[in-house]
């Protein structure tokens, strides 16, 4: 079990600082503002406002020692959520504030530190700068890039696959992963050469057909190993008030590519909204369907259209039906399991 946190995939959550700003789709219902702002006014929200740095910078020291009895009862390393309240990589933090995290990263080995961000174009420049602001002493005895660092980009649609994923395979670090929630459309998971170069699947094939070799494009395809270059992938929807539903087949799509790739993948939770049973796909003429509720039901397309009432659908379209169930009660089964594959 977690020590402090009830997130599933990791066992403790440590916040350096505190306040962020909205950058993407996945930061419309962010629940770090909701609390520390809107609620504790601990810190606040959006550009120009001061980042509040915090005062638990002792506990990961503490964790590190025990980590020994840790291991002994768990088999495995402890993994810490490094800023579920904050972005590591947010441009308005204080520069020596993260050389002071990857300080304090470097001097507890026995923990690996799951960095996610919503920023990953600025990882790699600002752990560069972060070694950069270390003391002469503390460089010396650095290895670099650390090797209990696991980098995350946060990924809610294609769009943010389709320019992310490609920056995160350019961040060194242990291990890289995907948090793709809240899942806010379907995925299809860019693919890479598997050469360790790091290139685009269609960057690669152009390379090839141009190349010495003047390969056709069947041959150049034919000669591509290729990658999802991900060790790990996360996905849910999303939980809390205004919650949008997930597409349950955006899961299922993820979990095929994931297992086609060899890649663990968990299911985190479907979020508020739970797929009624059966397969109930509506059509505009299903607007009278039988116990259909406007008021806690809804119909999503594939493309992630949402109708409260399924008279609205275009006429070419079916939507599948969704409850608003509440996050506990929708659970996090997919097809009648979990999926809680971690990387080794
Ligand atoms: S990056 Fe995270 S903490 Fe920052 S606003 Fe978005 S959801 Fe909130």
């Amino acid at each position: 079990m977690a020590e402090n946190t009830n997130i599933e995939w990791c066992d403790h959550t440590f916040n350096p600082w505190f306040g962020c700003t909205k950058v993407s789709p996945g930061c419309d219902h962010c629940y770090a503002e909701a609390r520390m702002d809107t609620r504790l006014h601990r810190a606040n929200w959006g550009p120009g406002q001061p980042r509040v740095r915090t005062q638990t910078w002792g506990d990961p020291k503490k964790w590190n020692k025990r980590h020994a009895a840790f291991f002994a009862e768990h088999g495995r390393r402890q993994r810490v959520f490094c800023a579920s309240l904050a972005d590591v990589f947010d441009n308005e933090v204080d520069p020596q504030w993260r050389a002071d995290l990857f300080d304090l990263i470097a001097k507890t080995p026995n923990l690996d530190w799951l960095l996610l961000t919503k920023r990953i174009g600025n990882a790699k420049t600002m752990m560069a700068d972060a070694l950069h602001l270390q003391p002469e002493a503390n460089r010396d005895g650095m290895i670099w890039p650390l090797p209990n660092v696991w980098i995350g980009a946060t990924i809610v649609n294609q769009a943010e696959a389709d320019r992310d994923i490609p920056k995160l395979l350019q961040v060194p670090a242990a291990k890289r992963f995907l948090s793709m929630e809240p899942l806010l459309g379907p995925v299809k998971l860019p693919r890479f050469c598997a050469c360790g170069c790091n290139k685009p699947l269609e960057q690669a094939v152009d390379e090839a057909m141009d190349g010495p070799s003047a390969l056709n494009e069947f041959q150049a395809r034919a000669s591509i190993k290729t990658t999802v270059g991900i060790d790990w992938v996360i996905v849910g929807g999303e939980s809390g008030p205004g919650a949008r539903p997930m597409h349950p087949d955006w899961a299922r799509s993820l979990r095929d590519q994931c297992q086609a790739a060899g890649v663990p993948f968990l299911f985190k939770q479907h979020g508020e909204w739970a797929e009624v049973e059966g397969d109930y796909q509506l059509a505009p003429d299903d607007a009278e369907a039988e116990g259909y509720n406007p008021k806690t039901d809804c119909v999503i397309t594939p493309d992630g259209r949402v109708f409260s009432n399924p008279a609205d659908l275009p006429d070419d379209l079916l939507g599948r039906w969704m409850h608003r169930a509440g996050k506990k009660a929708a659970g996090r089964l997919l097809d009648g399991r979990t999926w809680d594959g971690f990387p080794t």
